[in-house]
């Protein structure tokens, strides 16, 4: 799309080229609108989108009712069914939650209450020998087996949904950053930077910028200010395992306050990954600090003894794009819509952390029906 300077009248702008914006773009075009789904970087998948545990995850953990509970497992089931119809890589490997203490057989029974309210219907209990069945080098007294979770290759899903939002008609434009935006009596006024710096103006704008969601929805001139929640960054850095995989399939602690623990999670190559840790930051470095190794053998030995010493290399890191901070309840997701702020056609998405990868085809869903409000 080449532009230059002239304004371009279209239906819909998407802020944001990950799995959320595409997956949204692709809505929308597929409703008949016409998209322009614009990206600061080079491609799809710069953010989040390609720094994360690429799990389907059940919908286990998230509190009843809330959106990241319904939008995940709708999002899981919609997800494997997509991928299956469009060719996307992903393996429904099952994963064990372990409980390796007294006290963490109790949160685990509230983990398996929690996941049968949310409509997880076919979670196990597995006790201490059930479980070393499955994997023998585990070490725990009990044990949930959630069959339903999964993995994903989540640039190919991302490439998929690019795919279909394309043949839809929507168009995408990389090197486009929205710089700032105007509330018009009907619809908005994009200044978009880039190369070619140009104009835009459009009926619906929806903001799915990740982490910097809030930063984006504070160029909106005409949206109050208390309809933006503070960014809190939070960090989770891997280890990639250099030996041969010790369990065949995804195993996780029992959760912890601002993370679900550092798991070992498989990709699909079969090669062992462990994390994300939790570190709380004030901006974006995705260094990975070698030395926050130690925490992993600790963590990591409570449930699997037989981790060799000098087995772990710092991988990759992400950081979680959340709205609430480390010493508050964990935030739902927040899809902000005009029954919120009173804006017509902006859709802002804020704290879209774990599990929008899942939840990313429901989410897409939710943003329509609040556009239809
Ligand atoms: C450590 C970690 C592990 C996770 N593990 C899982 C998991 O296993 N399973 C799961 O379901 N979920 C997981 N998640 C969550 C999942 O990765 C995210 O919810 C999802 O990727 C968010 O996608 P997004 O499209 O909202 O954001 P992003 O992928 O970050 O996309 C936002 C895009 O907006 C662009 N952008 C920013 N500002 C502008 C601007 N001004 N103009 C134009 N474009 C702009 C960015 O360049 C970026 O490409 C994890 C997250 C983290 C951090």
């Amino acid at each position: 799309m080449r532009a230059g300077r002239v304004s371009v009248d279209i239906d819909s702008v998407v802020v944001g080229a990950g799995v959320v914006g595409l997956a949204v773009a692709r809505a929308l075009a597929m409703s008949g609108r016409e998209v322009i789904l614009v990206e600061a970087g080079e491609g799809i998948g710069v953010g989040i989108s390609s720094r994360n545990s690429e799990v389907i995850h059940a919908g286990i953990y998230y509190p009843g009712g809330s959106l990241k509970a319904q939008l995940c497992v709708e999002g899981k089931q919609r997800l494997y069914a997509f991928c299956e119809e469009r060719g996307v890589s992903h393996q429904r490997l099952g994963k064990l939650i372990v409980a390796t203490d007294d006290a963490q057989r109790t949160a685990l029974q509230g983990l398996l209450e929690q996941g049968r309210r949310n409509g997880v219907d076919d979670l196990q209990w597995l006790e201490a020998s059930e479980a070393r069945e499955l994997e023998p080098a585990l070490s725990c007294v009990a044990a949930l087996w959630s069959p339903s979770t999964g993995i994903v290759d989540s640039h190919g899903l991302m490439l998929a949904l690019q795919a279909d939002a394309e043949a839809a008609g929507a168009s995408l434009a990389f090197h486009t950053p929205l710089l700032s935006a105007r509330c018009l009596e009907q619809g908005f006024e994009l200044h978009m930077g880039g190369a070619e710096p140009m104009t835009l103006s459009c009926r619906e704008l929806i903001n799915c910028a990740g982490l910097s969601a809030p930063e984006v929805a504070s160029r909106i001139a005409g949206l109050p200010a208390q309809y933006i929640p503070a960014a809190r960054l939070c960090k989770g850095s891997y280890f990639s395992f250099s030996g041969r995989a010790p369990f065949r399939h995804l195993v996780y602690p029992a959760p912890e306050s601002a993370g679900l623990g550092v798991h070992m999670t498989l990709d699909l190559g079969g090669q062992a990954r462990f994390g994300p840790d939790v570190e709380w930051v004030d901006h974006l470095d995705y260094r990975v600090n070698p030395s926050r190794g130690d925490g992993f053998y600790q963590a990591i030995r409570r449930y699997w003894p037989g981790l060799p010493d000098g087995s772990l290399q710092p991988a990759y890191s992400g950081i979680r794009p959340k709205i609430s901070g480390p010493n508050e309840p964990a935030a739902d997701f927040l899809i902000s819509g005009p029954t919120q702020h009173g804006v017509a056609g902006l859709v802002n998405l804020f704290g879209i952390e774990s599990p929008g990868l899942t939840s990313s085809l429901a989410l897409a869903d939710r943003v329509l029906d609040t556009l239809a409000q």
